[in-house]
């Protein structure tokens, strides 16, 4: 069998689950590449019930596929995540950031964030745009520096090649890191925020194939957008920042809750990016939902739903929650 059972709540525990009204299902890109890959008939789809649960008010599905056919989903159906190489691509190809209205100005306007961190995805939040404030904006300067990243860090790549082409490509290597380093001290506007991706290596989400070109997105990351990337199971408690993002990855994690209080005992502020569509579709095993905010303030978490507020044009139902356990939440707008 490929499926198991989620029978309690997949963030808060609880095991009060309801079955929702909607059952319909539907394919979506990633359930075709699914049911071919594997090989599976709709029947299995159909199994997956949606529920939702009467504590934290997520929507779940039950059962749904084990752990070892969660790692082949995202590591090898589609390892790729679309979406955050897109971002990337528009970036340093283009100029465009990630599509979140004006929220960083909004949280830079009202925040003082020195110390900023971000969970699992690189390229889904806000790294591109503290990246965009830190760099003098040249498009010619963003593609070089680019291109130089992914040539070094793929001149790593020399297994099979003749002893000669070895040496060739070491030299290589040096030569991109060091044009990298000149270029960016070069650019470099010197208003340094402090920056940290935690990742935690579930295998609900993106790891090893998130590649483009062969370069990995957190090896690109970390090369190339100043950032420190800390493994969640390592962190010291003693971490603290002024500002936490989630942008849909709270919903690829084993452990959720844990990464969220985390992220609410170790910040003063943070921000949760995730979707909020009635139905969940079903290469999803949970999702946050638009009640989510209800359960925070619930437990006493100061929250402000910014959705509405940042000038955002929203192609599918999304929600953006800006809470905090310690402080309280004064937004200008
Ligand atoms: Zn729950």
């Amino acid at each position: 069998m490929i499926l198991q059972h989620y029978n309690n709540c997949f963030f808060c525990g609880s095991s009060h689950l309801e079955l929702t009204n909607n059952q319909e299902f539907k394919h979506t890109f990633y359930t075709k590449c699914i049911k071919s890959d594997l090989g599976i008939s709709d029947k299995i789809f159909k199994k997956m019930k949606v529920y939702s649960c009467k504590n934290c008010n997520i929507l779940q599905n039950n059962p749904w596929f084990k752990e070892e056919i969660s790692f082949k989903i995202f590591n090898e159906i589609y390892g790729q995540h679309n979406r955050n190489w897109l971002n990337v691509l528009n970036f340093f190809k283009k100029g465009i950031k990630p599509y979140h209205g004006n929220l960083f100005d909004i949280l830079n306007n009202s925040l003082k964030i020195k110390n900023y961190c971000e969970f699992n995805a690189p390229f889904v939040g806000l790294f591109l745009n503290y990246f965009n404030a830190e760099y003098i904006n040249k498009s010619k300067f963003f593609n070089k520096i680019f291109n130089y990243s992914l040539k070094y860090l793929s001149s790593r790549q020399i297994a099979n090649y003749k002893s000669q082409t070895q040496i060739k490509k070491q030299l290589e290597a040096e030569q991109y890191l060091e044009k990298l380093k000149k270029l960016k001290q070069k650019n470099n506007l010197k208003k340094i925020v402090k920056k940290t991706l935690i990742i935690d290596n579930s295998f609900l989400g993106w790891l090893y194939n998130d590649n483009y070109k062969s370069v990995n997105s957190r090896a690109l990351a970390s090369n190339l957008l100043d950032i420190k990337i800390k493994n969640f199971n390592l962190i010291k408690k003693s971490e603290k920042y002024d500002l936490f993002g989630i942008f849909n990855t709270l919903d690829h994690s084993y452990q959720p809750k844990k990464i969220l209080d985390f992220a609410l005992n170790n910040s003063k502020y943070v921000l949760i990016y995730g979707h909020s569509d009635e139905n969940l579709e079903k290469q999803h095993l949970f999702s946050l939902s638009n009640k989510f905010i209800n359960y925070l303030v619930k437990n006493k978490i100061s929250c402000k739903d910014l959705t509405q507020n940042i000038d955002k044009k929203f192609k599918s139902k999304e929600i953006y929650i800006l809470c905090s356990k310690f402080n309280k939440i004064n937004i200008k707008f």
